[in-house]
């Protein structure tokens, strides 16, 4: 592809760094989607931030962290994405109870340190295949744990390339849904925990192994398609409905978790979405209830 229309409108030490016409496919964990425009690692927040600063603002942004909650359509993002996962790589313990990790660090690395440093319950975080600032961004939880009940600050960073930092109440934090001021990306936060002086690494073993006896950890796929309805779990309205192992393409229903849907090696970004609307409306026609995505989905179609 040649028609890339921003790749101009860099600065020369911007235009020189960054990559174009990435296949997101390989920056997602379900290995399926179209090339972003513009691709940007930056080395830390005040890269990012210069990054920011000269980007026209007509060109669309998408931060990613691990890509494992989100399927970039087959025609790909037109815009710049920006990896932060490789960067903002900081964790660090600040007080007692208190830890700084910026948004690139992988959740399962804060549950292992966490977990050294005495301080729970981080757990839950070590089988979240992602990174805080998707975490955040998500609230991403599991085993009755949330990112944001462990929130003190967030550092922010908005479109025009200024930082700041932002608390809990400038947020609507509800399950697997957080909004706040548009236009705005997580650098980082301060998250609050407990002493658990006795904890050790069987917490996180266990943990683990309850999900490999449930889920198809290893296939390709972004975990939970859709959130769980109120009251009710979208994995058991799925395989009533009988679409366990149901086919579009080479993506799936898995036949062992009936919220996860399985790129078994080629599916395309179409395949799976195909694949989101016929569950979408087969449970909503069987059971009434309209299940909504938890993954994100972004970018133009083929
Ligand atoms: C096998 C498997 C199991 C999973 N289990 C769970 C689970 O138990 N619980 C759960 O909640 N999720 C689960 N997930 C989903 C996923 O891991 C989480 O949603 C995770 O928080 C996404 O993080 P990420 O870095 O991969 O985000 P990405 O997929 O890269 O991005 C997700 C969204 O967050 C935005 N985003 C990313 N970084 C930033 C940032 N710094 N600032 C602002 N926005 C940002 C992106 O633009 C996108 O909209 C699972 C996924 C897989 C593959």
């Amino acid at each position: 592809m040649n028609a890339l229309p921003h790749e101009d409108q860099l600065s020369p030490e911007f235009s020189a760094r960054v990559l174009r016409d990435v296949s997101m496919a390989k920056h997602t964990s379900w290995h399926a989607g179209g090339p972003a425009d513009i691709f940007f690692a930056p080395r830390n927040a005040g890269d990012v931030a210069a990054f920011m600063r000269q980007l026209p603002l007509s060109i669309p942004v998408l931060w990613v962290g691990l890509g494992s909650n989100l399927l970039v359509r087959d025609g790909g993002f037109r815009g710049a994405v920006i990896q932060t996962h490789g960067a903002l790589g900081a964790l660090e313990r600040i007080s007692a109870t208190r830890i700084h990790v910026e948004a690139g660090v992988p959740c399962a690395r804060i549950a292992r340190q966490c977990v050294k440093w005495g301080l729970g319950p981080a757990e839950f975080l070590a089988g979240i295949p992602g990174t805080l600032g998707g975490a955040l961004a998500m609230n991403a939880g599991a085993w009755g744990g949330e990112t944001w009940k462990h929130v003190a600050e967030v550092d922010v960073l908005d479109r025009r390339g200024q930082r700041r930092t932002r608390l809990p109440a400038d947020y609507r934090v509800g399950y697997r849904s957080v909004e706040g001021p548009a236009d705005e990306w997580f650098l980082g936060a301060r998250l609050e925990f407990e002493r658990h002086p006795g904890i050790n690494g069987d917490a996180i073993r266990e943990l683990l192994e309850r999900r490999k006896e449930t889920q198809p950890i290893g296939a390709w796929s972004c975990g939970s398609v859709f959130a769980n309805p109120p009251g009710n779990h979208a994995a058991r309205l799925i395989d009533r409905a009988g679409l366990k192992g149901f086919r579009i393409g080479d993506a799936s229903v898995s036949e062992k978790h009936a919220n996860f849907i399985i790129n078994h090696g080629a599916a395309t970004a179409a395949d799976i979405e195909a694949l989101i609307l016929h569950v979408q409306h087969t449970v909503e026609s069987m059971y009434h209830v309209l299940l909504q995505p938890e993954v994100r989905i972004v970018g133009e179609p083929a």
